[in-house]
């Protein structure tokens, strides 16, 4: 039978509740403890994938095509696992599924509450992950802080999981946030006092507390907290602010939360085996030559929207013993300025996204790069554009478009799939999750991949239009991966270009800092050699943070 941590938040969202769960998955799994875990998000959309980049950050999509919250990708980065739709539940699931239910009559006679029938079915859920998974520990984290009210469901129904699975078997942790008060130079711990106390109120006794803060934490300050919010002195784990997200699961290794939690558990645990962690952290902390890459996006102001492309590049820069530096560029207005703002870059990157805006200037940087000869890496829409960018130049015309943007192009080279004419409902009917993709022989997709198949995940409706496929090749465009009946395009690259390479599927998905992806490992080492006069080498690196 699995064990079950659960983990909320307090105080205000965004102090790394995420980052921390997947930290303790990976202190634990180092300890030869099998882990497995979810996230509960309380919000009423089935998943987030209808949901703006602005509202949500990135959409990560899961091997069996969930569309799913980003904390998932940090669960797999640092943990080294890979998810199912299961380990993403939502309100808008639970509710749809309580609600078929009752129209089914599998309630005959009864009210349908909150309390149980809500709480049993994310129960039901919970269970099912755990059990399916034969995970001998469950981390279970819940969105959203303590008091929002759509989260009170989630909150009740881990509390009844305690008297369920047997008080031994549960254990609570709770995320606080320490804000820091310049005048006179001292960390507060009231909004941490309120923050368990409302727990409290609703059945829930932490025993542990993250504490994150931007200082150092006094001893005299953990005492105070311990005794104010009645957890073992122990269990107060300082969560200082780090260089690096993949410094966290050291820090709280080093604080001993593993040890704590194996301990009140009763987990069967051997020794901890971080080193070769500790070796790559010390490796992203040393000083490393830049390698400078443009990221071309429309929401690059808000920089959670390419969460997994930004760590994939770390990765990939960390096994080249370089450290990324990303240059955020907006495709905006990156119109007419392509030029001076790409002079700087050793490499281009753009990635995934949905709708016309910002488009052109996307198709400028690859045009810069297609011109320039600078690495090119397309993802997914990234893909599209270098594909209508080519067939700008090949065809002369600026009506060279994916039917996306235009509707009427005379020259639709990136159109919808048949399978995908007439979808109307927008939530999960994309092409979605993993498919194989085949290397073509001598190709530099089949050179940097080094296998003739790769299994890679998908969000997209689009495809590269075969109706113009035979032109694009004749004039250099090589298809290099193909679906299995060689009908889909899902890798493309140009002939005369060292490295100008871009794909229909999401390789930043499966990257890992102990495991980079050969795409981006083979992008990272063509920009690296991109000589450029005057790079500025010396501005503040960019660790992954
Ligand atoms: N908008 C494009 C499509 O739907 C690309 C999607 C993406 O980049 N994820 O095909």
């Amino acid at each position: 039978m699995s064990k079950y941590i659960f983990i909320t938040g307090g105080v205000v969202s965004s102090v790394g509740k995420g980052i921390s769960v997947a930290s303790l998955g990976k202190t634990l799994k180092s300890r030869g403890t099998s882990v497995c875990v979810q996230k509960l998000d309380p919000y009423l959309n089935v998943d987030p994938g209808t949901m703006s980049p602005y509202q949500h950050g990135e959409v990560f999509v899961t091997q069996d095509g969930a569309e799913t919250d980003l904390d998932l990708g940090h669960y797999e980065r640092f943990i080294g696992i890979a998810l199912t739709q299961a380990s993403n539940v939502t309100s808008g699931q639970v509710y749809s599924s309580v609600v078929a239910q009752e129209r089914r009559g599998d309630f005959l006679g009864g009210t349908i509450q909150v309390v149980p029938h809500v709480t049993n079915e994310i129960k039901r859920r919970i269970r099912e992950v755990a059990e399916t998974s034969g995970a001998e520990l469950m981390l279970v984290e819940v969105g959203g802080t303590v008091g929002d009210i759509e989260g009170q469901p989630f909150l009740e129904a881990i509390r009844q999981m305690r008297k369920d699975m047997g008080r031994d078997n549960v254990l609570y942790i709770h995320v606080t946030f320490l804000p820091h008060i310049a005048a006179t130079d001292e960390l507060k711990t009231k909004p941490t006092q309120h923050s368990v106390n409302e727990l409290r109120r609703i059945g829930i006794q932490p025993d542990v507390l993250l504490c994150r803060s931007d200082k150092e934490i006094p001893e005299a300050t953990k005492e105070k907290i311990a005794l104010f919010c009645d957890v073992d002195r122990e269990a107060v784990i300082p969560l200082v602010t780090s260089d690096t997200i993949y410094e966290v699961p050291l820090l709280l290794e080093d604080a001993g939360l593993g040890d704590f939690v194996a301990r009140r558990l009763g987990l069967k645990a051997g020794n901890t085996d971080l080193e070769e962690w500790r070796e790559m952290v010390a490796r992203l902390k040393a000083p490393k030559e830049p390698v400078i890459i443009g990221l071309v996006g429309k929401y690059v102001e808000l920089r959670d929207a390419y969460y997994s492309v930004r760590e994939a590049l770390c990765h990939a820069a960390l096994a080249h013993d370089r450290e990324v530096r990303i240059e955020w560029l907006d495709s905006e207005q990156l119109n007419g300025m392509a030029d001076e703002k790409l002079a700087h870059v050793q490499g281009i990157v753009v990635p995934g996204g949905f709708g016309g805006r910002g488009i052109e200037g996307m198709i400028k940087a690859a045009r810069f790069a297609r011109e320039r000869k600078i690495p090119y890496l397309g993802l997914c829409l990234g893909m599209q554009i270098m594909v209508i960018e080519f067939g700008r130049h090949v065809f002369g015309s600026e009506a060279v478009n994916s039917t996306e943007f235009d509707i009427g192009s005379a020259y639709p080279v990136i159109d919808l799939r048949p399978d995908q004419q007439g979808v109307e409902e927008k939530g999960g009917t994309m092409r979605l999750g993993t498919y194989p993709c085949h290397m073509v022989a001598g190709t530099t997709a089949a050179r940097t991949y080094g296998c003739e198949v790769a299994y890679e995940r998908h969000r997209h409706r689009y495809e590269l239009n075969n109706q113009f496929r035979r032109a694009l090749e004749d004039a250099g465009l090589v298809a290099s991966g193909l679906s299995a009946d060689g009908r889909l395009v899902e890798i493309a690259e140009l002939r005369d270009h060292p490295w100008m390479l871009a794909c229909q599927f999401h390789p930043e998905f499966r990257s890992r800092p102990e495991a980079p992806h050969p795409l981006f490992m083979g992008f990272v080492e063509a920009a690296k050699s991109t000589l450029l006069e005057g790079a500025q080498t010396s501005l503040p690196l960019n660790l992954g943070k």
